[in-house]
């Protein structure tokens, strides 16, 4: 048994899970979205959804699945619309005054980066394997808190970028760390190496940034893998073990994840658990909610 996370670390991320009944319908007005995404229109950022109601709810909530919305179901802001709403903006809302909804969608799309980072970074911190960059996390997670505290003008000339960056370092520090701890006594796990054959037969490459579309990688050892912004669209992961291995960044829409065991992955999202097949029998991080297993 890997011991990769600490469980009762990981339960801090409570404040980055989405409270939409605390948000003013942020996402479906401030983003800009199209129905080729699986949204119910093409629209500008800045533009409610039609189907937006005047109380800030969705009047087809219910039927999202039936229609196809896969866009909207799939959406997750790591708990930055209730923040905006709550925090920033301390309960005014943006209907009725342009100057105010400009400025609460701009801080809206800054603070979703900033909870993102939060949510990656509150993780790292779960990694037992990380221990001895804890301090840095640390310092890290308590700045982009800072930043994330802010007054709305403020918060939109946050230069996200360079905080990104440093971020994004970091994180990488933490995911080698894991993914050393993975596969050690494993055997050869497939780093940026030749992986098994795709249907076409030929064969794909693992590792960051790959293009594993439509594959075949049910019997390819991922765990400790860097898979760090790979296309697995579609990808056949059934019954894979993916312990220790990275996902940040990986496109899982519509990838089979049936029987797979993600329970020990690193950086894994609500957004790309929701854009995946998966079923009771996917093993999912205690922090995510499990679609499958939904009241
Ligand atoms: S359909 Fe509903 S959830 Fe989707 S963008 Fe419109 S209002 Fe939001």
């Amino acid at each position: 048994v890997l011991h990769l996370r600490n469980p009762v670390s990981d339960e801090n991320r409570g404040y980055l899970q989405a409270d939409c009944e605390k948000c003013f319908g942020l996402c479906c007005v401030a983003l800009r979205f199209s129905s080729f995404d699986g949204f119910p229109i093409d629209k500008e950022a800045g533009t409610a959804c039609l189907n937006l109601k005047q109380d800030f709810k969705c009047s087809v909530h219910e039927s999202l699945s039936q229609r196809g919305l896969k866009g909207c179901i799939n959406f997750d802001c790591f708990g930055a619309g209730q923040k905006i709403s709550q925090v920033s903006f301390a309960g005014r809302d943006w209907r009725g005054d342009k100057a105010t909804a400009e400025v609460m969608f701009k801080s809206f799309m800054m603070m979703m980066q900033l909870h993102e980072l939060l949510w990656y970074l509150e993780e790292a911190l779960t990694f037992i394997p990380a221990s001895s960059i804890y301090e840095e996390l640390r310092s890290l997670l308590d700045e982009t808190k800072r930043l994330s505290e802010l007054s709305p003008d403020l918060l939109v000339e946050i230069d996200i970028n360079a905080h990104r960056a440093s971020v994004n370092m970091l994180l990488l520090q933490a995911s080698e760390l894991v993914r050393s701890e993975a596969r050690s006594g494993q055997g050869d796990i497939h780093q940026g190496t030749q992986g098994r054959k795709a249907k076409s037969g030929k064969k794909k490459s693992i590792g960051r940034g790959a293009d594993l579309m439509g594959a075949d990688l049910r019997t390819t050892d991922l765990r400790g893998a860097n898979l760090r912004g790979s296309y697995l669209i579609a990808a056949n992961l059934k019954d894979n073990d993916l312990s220790g291995a990275d996902l940040i960044g990986v496109d899982f829409r519509d990838a089979d994840l049936r029987g797979a065991d993600l329970s020990n992955s690193i950086f894994l999202t609500q957004t790309q658990v929701n854009s995946a097949k998966v079923d009771a029998s996917t093993k999912l991080p205690t922090s995510l909610n499990h679609p499958a297993k939904r009241n």
